[in-house]
C-alpha cells in the first residue's frame, strides 16, 4: 500500500471512477460528498457525508487526507480555499473559480487568442432586446449550470417575452453556433510542458446531455493540431496539474471554437478506460499524487453510448456481453429521466 490517501469531493460516477482508479494504484481515498447516496461510496475507504460548508466535516476530511481533489466544479469556492491551506486541492482553487463562471472564463479563453462562441453579459430583461444580433442565441446561468441546466434557447425577442427567466441571477446570451460537429480534448498536465494527451474524442448531444462519443473523431488534420494545441495553451495557462477537457464546436464553414472547459475528468473520456493503457482517471489521480508520468498508448478505437433514466434497465438484465463491450452501472439508487446512470463502451 502507498502511504498516499486521496480526498475526493464529491461522489457520483466520476468519483466512483477516480476511486477505483486510485485503488489500482494502491492509493487510499476519502469521499466528501452532500449526497447520502452518493454512489461512490461503494468503492471508497472511507466515505463522508456533509454539506460542503460544513466545518466540522470539512475538518474531519482534511484530517484524514494528505492531497485533495474534486469530481465536479461547483464546489463552493471558500471550501476549497479553506481546505488548501491546510492540504494541497489540485488543481489548484483559483482554477475553480474562474472556470465556475462562464463569463469569466470566456473572457480568459478570449485573452489567449482562442476563439468562442459570441457572448454577453446579461443582468436583466431589456438587455436582450437590443441584442438582436445575438439571436438565435442560448441564455445561460453564468454559475451553475450542467447537462443544460439553467440554459434557455431563444429564437427571437418575442419568445424571450414569453419565457419565464429569473433575472436575479446572472447571465450570458450566446451566438448559436450552427454545428457540424462537437469534439473534446482530453489533457492530464502533470508539471510545466509535461503532459499526456488523448486523441479529439467525438462528441453527440441529445436534449444538451452528451449521449454518443467515439474515437477516432472525423475531423482534418487542422482541426485535429489546432484542438491539441489549444488545450494546451489552456491547461499551461492555468498551471494546470491533473485531468481537464476541454470541448470545442466546430461550425458548418470548419471554424473551431472552444465551448466550455471542465477542470476536472469529463464524460467524453470514459471511453479512455478500455481505449488506452492509462485511463483519464488513473492519469489525473498520478498527476495530483506526483506519481511518474507513463507515456500514452492507445489500443483500440472505441465508442461509448451514455446509458440515461430507464435505458440502464435493459443493460442490468443482460448476463453476457461481448467480448469487445464494458458495461458500467453508476449504481445510483434511483432511475430519474435526465440522470446519467451508466455506459457502455465497445471496442471497435
Ligand atoms: P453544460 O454546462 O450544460 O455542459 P454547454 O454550454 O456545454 O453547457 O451546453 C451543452 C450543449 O448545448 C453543448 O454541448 C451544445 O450541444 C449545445 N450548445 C450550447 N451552447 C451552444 C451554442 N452557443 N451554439 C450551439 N450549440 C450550443
Ligand atoms: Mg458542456
Amino acid at each position: 500500500m502507498s502511504d498516499i490517501t486521496l480526498g475526493i469531493i464529491g461522489g457520483g460516477q466520476l468519483g466512483s471512477m477516480l476511486v477505483i482508479a486510485a485503488k489500482k494504484l494502491n492509493i487510499k481515498t476519502i469521499v466528501f460528498s452532500d449526497d447520502n447516496d452518493a454512489p461512490a461510496q461503494n468503492f471508497c475507504n472511507k466515505f463522508i457525508f456533509g454539506n460542503y460548508d460544513n466545518k466540522d466535516k470539512i475538518n474531519e476530511f482534511v484530517n484524514l487526507v494528505n492531497v485533495v481533489t474534486f469530481e465536479f466544479e461547483n464546489i463552493p469556492f471558500e471550501t476549497l480555499n479553506e481546505i488548501n491551506k491546510l492540504k494541497p486541492v489540485l488543481p489548484k482553487p483559483s482554477i475553480n473559480r474562474l472556470i465556475q463562471h462562464r463569463l469569466a472564463e470566456k473572457d480568459f479563453i478570449n485573452k489567449l487568442n482562442i476563439r468562442t462562441t459570441r457572448y454577453v453579459s446579461i443582468e436583466k430583461k431589456s438587455d436582450i432586446e437590443a441584442l438582436e444580433d445575438f439571436l438565435p442565441g442560448i441564455l445561460k446561468t453564468t454559475t451553475l449550470g450542467y447537462d443544460g441546466k439553467g440554459q434557455h434557447p431563444i429564437k427571437s425577442i418575442q419568445e424571450l417575452n414569453s419565457l419565464n427567466v429569473d433575472f436575479s441571477k446572472g447571465y450570458i446570451l450566446e451566438k448559436l453556433v450552427k454545428l457540424k460537429k462537437e469534439i473534446s480534448i482530453i489533457i492530464t498536465r502533470f508539471n510545466n510542458l509535461k503532459y499526456e494527451i488523448y486523441e479529439p474524442i467525438e462528441n453527440v448531444h441529445q436534449n444538451q446531455i452528451l449521449k454518443n462519443s467515439k474515437i477516432p473523431a472525423e475531423i482534418d488534420n487542422k482541426i485535429f493540431n489546432l484542438s491539441k494545441e489549444w488545450a494546451m495553451t489552456i491547461a499551461e495557462e492555468l498551471k494546470y496539474i491533473g485531468t481537464l477537457c476541454v470541448e470545442f464546436f466546430i461550425d458548418r464553414n470548419d471554424n473551431l471554437y472552444v465551448n466550455e472547459i471542465a477542470p476536472r475528468v469529463h464524460n467524453s473520456g470514459h471511453l479512455t478506460i478500455n481505449a488506452y493503457n492509462i485511463s483519464q482517471f488513473e492519469n489525473h489521480i498520478r498527476a495530483v499524487c506526483g506519481l511518474n508520468q507513463i507515456p500514452l498508448e492507445k489500443i483500440s478505437n472505441a465508442r461509448m453510448l451514455n446509458l440515461i433514466g430507464d435505458e440502464i434497465s435493459h443493460y442490468r438484465k443482460i448476463t453476457k456481453l461481448n467480448e469487445n463491450e464494458f458495461f458500467f452501472d453508476y449504481l445510483k439508487k434511483e432511475i430519474k429521466e435526465k440522470r446519467k446512470m451508466g455506459h457502455l463502451t465497445t471496442l471497435i
